[in-house]
């Protein structure tokens, strides 16, 4: 553990020392560690007084800071020689077992995923930024529902670059791992290996940073580790389930980092997109789906690519069981559950109970008010179904919007209105009221 003070320290000492006498650093060999204690070795006595005049008191203040307590430095001449042999050694199996990060899979690559039109800039930005990390966009905030394909893309330009470039130093972790990683290095007094490793990516990918929400010194500590990244022009991409702005239990410095460069949104795929995934994934598993089995999947099932992917399993795995072809009937029996009940959650109940509860309050048509008309009524009942949905269930406005049919600002602008007119007419609160209870009455 205090090797790795020491290298740490090493680090800092060269970001100290005036320029010119950091090579007096570079001779210096670890040897080994007691109690409170490290030695050094170096080759001749020259380099040993060149230290010892130029760096030593720089390196003694820069382990004692990050040791947190007074570490004795011993030095010795030349023995180090065997000691050097074996770390070499191990540096260079290090170098040449393939740097693969094993926490990537491989199948989530650009030429796996499909952009349709609302995607596509998101999914040209990752390109971009796979190709020349750290250059453009950093860091890069990818958002979105879940099952549209946040991971996927993240993984792909980690897979890109390990590929295109594999010198560089891809970690992927999701912000659960980050935060295990973190609390393991504190129990085993252990946080500058923590630093280290993270600290020395050249790529850092975070998924699903919302987890953090709440885990106040875990995310103190990802604000240091991304402003020392950041600082050294280190490429890192976030992944988030909501638009940042409705994060919460997050410190507003760390939230600013998250949107401080790119921000890319995911929403659901358009209907041709949702055909051109099926026919893909079919075509990768090697199994062969009719037409008009595909054209019934991708017209109901569009709340998210995980879905899709989760019916199109279903009935492969049926048609191998009992070796049948997928026929229109079978696949309307198989997704049955699916595809009539999609609300089968619980949150969803609510959202479908809203918009049919606010339909009959304003006595206008369900589908008007996911649909495209905008007089004045309807308007006003969307409005409202969006503003209930809101405060009635746990949906983040990108979720919101994807069921309306709707972009987020947009849903922003409709809860905006609607709360600005309950504060000024009395008629509406009571309208809000009335229509929540009745809501919450008939999702019991
Ligand atoms: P998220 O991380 O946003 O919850 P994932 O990246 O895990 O979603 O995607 C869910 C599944 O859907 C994955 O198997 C992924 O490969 C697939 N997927 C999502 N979007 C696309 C797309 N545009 N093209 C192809 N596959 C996709
Ligand atoms: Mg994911």
């Amino acid at each position: 553990m205090l090797k790795d003070y020491y290298l740490e320290a090493l680090e800092e000492t060269q970001k100290r020392l005036q320029k010119g006498k950091q090579i007096w650093l570079t001779n210096a060999s670890f040897v080994k560690e007691g109690n409170n204690s490290i030695t050094i070795s170096f080759p001749a006595k020259m380099y040993l007084n060149s230290f010892n005049t130029h760096c030593k008191n720089e390196l003694q203040s820069a382990l004692d800071d990050i040791a947190g307590t007074h570490i004795d430095i011993e030095t010795i001449i030349g023995e180090a020689k065997e000691f050097d042999e074996v770390e070499e050694n191990s540096v260079q199996i290090e170098e040449e077992a393939p740097k693969k990060n094993s926490y990537l899979n491989p199948i989530y690559t650009f030429e796996n995923f499909i952009p349709c039109e609302n995607t596509n800039f998101a999914y040209n930005a990752a390109k971009a930024i796979a190709m020349h990390p750290g250059i453009n966009y950093n860091p890069c905030l990818i958002y979105g529902g879940v099952g549209l394909g946040k991971t996927h893309l993240l993984q792909s330009v980690g897979n890109y670059i390990e590929k295109e470039n594999p010198k560089k130093k891809v970690i992927y972790v999701t912000a659960e791992t980050f935060t295990n990683d973190f609390i393991n290095s504190i129990q085993q007094k252990n946080s500058s290996s923590f630093r280290i490793k993270y600290r020395k990516a050249d790529v850092l990918l975070i998924d699903d940073i919302h987890f953090l929400q709440e885990k106040i010194s875990t995310q103190e500590e990802l604000f240091h580790t991304f402003n020392d990244l950041y600082e050294a022009n280190k490429q890192i991409i976030f992944t988030c389930d909501r638009p940042i702005s409705e994060l919460k239990g997050f410190t507003d410095r760390l939230k600013s980092r998250f949107t401080r460069g790119l921000n890319l949104n995911l929403t659901a795929p358009d209907y041709e997109t949702r055909v051109a995934i099926l026919k893909k994934k079919c075509e990768a598993q090697n199994v062969k789906i009719f037409d008009s089995v595909i054209s019934y999947m991708a017209e109901n099932i569009k709340t998210n690519v995980r879905d899709l992917e989760g019916s199109l399993t279903t009935l492969i795995a049926y048609s191998k069981l009992i070796k049948t072809n997928i026929t229109l009937e079978i696949a309307q029996e198989q997704l049955k559950n699916l595809i009539s009940a999609p609300m089968a959650s619980e949150q969803d109940i609510s959202i479908s109970t809203i918009v049919k509860e606010v339909a009959s309050y304003y006595n206008i048509e369900i589908s008007e008010i996911k649909g495209k008309k905008r007089t004045a009524i309807i308007k006003d009942a969307r409005n409202m179904a969006i503003y209930l949905t809101r405060k009635i269930t746990q949906y983040s406005t990108t979720e919101i919007g994807n069921y309306f049919d709707r972009d987020h600002s947009t849903i922003t602008h409709s809860i905006d209105k609607v709360d600005q007119e309950r504060k000024q007419n009395s008629d509406i609160a009571a309208a809000i009221d009335t229509l929540e209870n009745t809501i919450r009455s008939k999702s019991k």
